[in-house]
């Protein structure tokens, strides 16, 4: 299986990549700033790890650099499965800890509201298909699940939050949604792995607290990356 996971920021990917001992593969996406890690694994499979990169000397975050990311590394790398593997705020109220890691049951964006027919509200939120083995792959790991719902803003909006209740939102984050619509597009399944650094509804400064979370998450996201990939690998 060739499997390819999508990661906006290194420090996200970091202790994935040290656990796997994955390789940087230099140039790979040049001139983009987007970068390859790459590693053989058991039994014929590969495991890629793309990364946006940086501009203006830190992570490209977003849906722009995801868009571009998932594009190239499926040009390129011919993916059976993609993985969009990050960080996420999430709610108290539907039982979220820093650190909890979910897959995704679903995935939409949030930010983009275009009035008029169903069609284009429906176009504007997306609702993109996930990897069909998500369920699966999540009861048997023990993993909750939620619904991811994206935007491109690390704060959240009155109108957002709207968005975000009417259609059952529990994790927010500024890539799912982008990484799923390419996904779609190139006929590549996705599935989305997400970690909570931050509480929307927990009266913090989202930034502060996500910093002061990000190494947690990201450990905990590995250690369910690492469980996911053994899984695949076995089934
Ligand atoms: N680079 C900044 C912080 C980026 S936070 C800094 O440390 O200075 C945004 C990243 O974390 C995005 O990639 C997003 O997917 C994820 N994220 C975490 N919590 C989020 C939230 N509450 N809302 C939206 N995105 C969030």
């Amino acid at each position: 299986m060739n499997i390819c996971y999508i990661v906006a920021m290194e420090a996200e990917a970091q202790p994935f990549i040290d656990q796997y001992g994955v390789k940087k593969v230099e140039a790979f996406f040049a001139p983009l700033p987007c970068l390859l890690y790459q590693q053989q694994l058991s039994n014929g499979s590969t495991l890629n790890i793309v990364v946006n990169g940086t501009q203006h000397g830190s992570s490209l975050i977003g849906c722009e650099a995801a868009s571009i990311t998932t594009l190239k590394a499926i040009e390129q790398l011919h993916p059976d499965l993609i993985i969009n593997s990050g960080t996420c705020g999430a709610f108290h109220k539907h039982g979220a800890e820093i650190g909890k890691v979910y897959v995704a049951d679903s995935v939409m964006f949030h930010d983009r509201r275009v009035m008029g027919d169903d069609e284009w509200s429906t176009q504007s939120l997306g609702n993109y298909p996930v990897y069909g083995r998500s369920k699966e792959i999540a009861d048997a790991l023990a993993m909750p699940m939620g619904k991811v719902t994206t935007g491109s803003s690390l704060d959240i909006q009155p109108c957002d939050l709207e968005i975000i209740d009417q259609n059952g939102g529990q994790l927010k984050d500024m890539e799912g949604a982008a990484v799923a619509f390419v996904s779609s597009l190139m006929s590549v399944p996705c599935m989305l792995v997400k970690s909570v650094t931050d509480i929307i509804d927990g009266g913090e400064n989202t930034l502060e607290e996500f910093r002061r979370n990000l190494a947690h998450a990201s450990q905990e996201l590995s250690k369910a990356n690492v469980r996911i990939v053994d899984y695949l690998l076995a089934k």
